[in-house]
């Protein structure tokens, strides 16, 4: 951990966790508490903005989807140099982890080039978060060894989606973030490569929100189902063995209503 210099600054790339307020590190609610500016993203929960001290920045770097053109990415790396170089504490809050499709890691390339001080803080990631709320168990003994977090970001029938559907077809788990706009081609294509049509998936949205929206369904009906209800981003579908394990898990799960209230989660 780098030690704090107020000649220089410092960077912290803080994960905020996959939605609630308080699934947010120890460490890294400590970081936002005494941060002079954080500059965050469009799925951080307004409560965690509230938890900044009066009078610290907020400068709001919100984006939905990893690959969105560069000229925004550009202005946030020069945000956080030139704040970090007027001797501050800067926290760069994103959802869930900030390398994990966060692009943190270019942004630490970015920091380290140019020589910031800078820390990762991890966060959960929503594949983690999501699948403990919807009573998923992400990986179980009976179902299998792996487990692979791919983005859904780019059309299964473009050159830039380089996913290797066989080898994704023999992991026991999938979850797909930022698949929901091509959730009936991504489907299609994991069976074509040999998953069965009956493989238990979900949809989760919402993520450990009071508003959190899961529908479970067979993979071939996964998209069908998903539009009848209505489903919107932000979402993570879930793949695999493991979540036919839910309806035996769900019978004790806490309802929705049950969740913590988001504002003020650490009054
Ligand atoms: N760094 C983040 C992911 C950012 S990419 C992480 O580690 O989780 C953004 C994608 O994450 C969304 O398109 C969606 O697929 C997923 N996501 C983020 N928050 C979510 C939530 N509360 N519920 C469901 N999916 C979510």
């Amino acid at each position: 951990m780098p030690e704090f210099d107020p000649q220089i600054g410092i960077v912290s790339l803080v994960g905020a966790g996959p939605g609630s307020p308080d699934l947010i590190t120890v460490r890294g609610l400590a970081l936002l508490r005494r941060a002079d500016v954080v500059v965050y993203d469009a799925l951080v929960h307004p409560g965690l903005i509230a938890e900044t001290r009066p009078g610290a920045e907020h400068v709001y770097a919100g984006k939905r989807g990893y690959c969105v053109g560069s000229t925004l990415q550009e202005t946030i790396n020069d945000v956080l140099v030139s704040r970090a170089r007027q001797g501050l504490r800067v926290v760069r809050l994103k959802g869930g982890d900030p390398c994990v499709f966060g692009r943190g890691g270019e942004e630490a390339e970015y920091l380290a080039g140019h020589g910031v001080p800078f820390e990762i803080v991890p966060g959960i990631t929503t594949a983690v978060g999501a699948c403990a709320a919807a009573s998923i168990p992400l990986t179980h003994r009976a179902a299998g060894q792996s487990i692979a977090l791919v983005t859904g970001h780019f059309d299964p029938d473009s050159r830039e989606c380089t996913l290797d559907w066989a080898a994704l077809a023999r992991m026991s788990s999938i979850v797909v973030y930022m698949g929901l706009r091509h959730i009936e081609r991504l489907a299609d294509r994991l069976i074509a490569a040999g998953l069965s049509p009956d493989t238990p998936a979900a949809v989760i949205a919402n993520a450990t929100l009071p508003s959190q929206v899961v529908v479970d369904s067979p993979l071939d009906r996964l998209a069908a189902a998903t539009h009848a209800a209505g489903v919107r981003a932000p979402a993570v579908i879930v793949i695999g063995e493991a979540v036919g394990y839910r309806p035996k898990l769900l019978g004790s799960a806490p309802s929705a209503s049950l969740l913590p209230e988001s504002q003020g989660a650490f009054e």
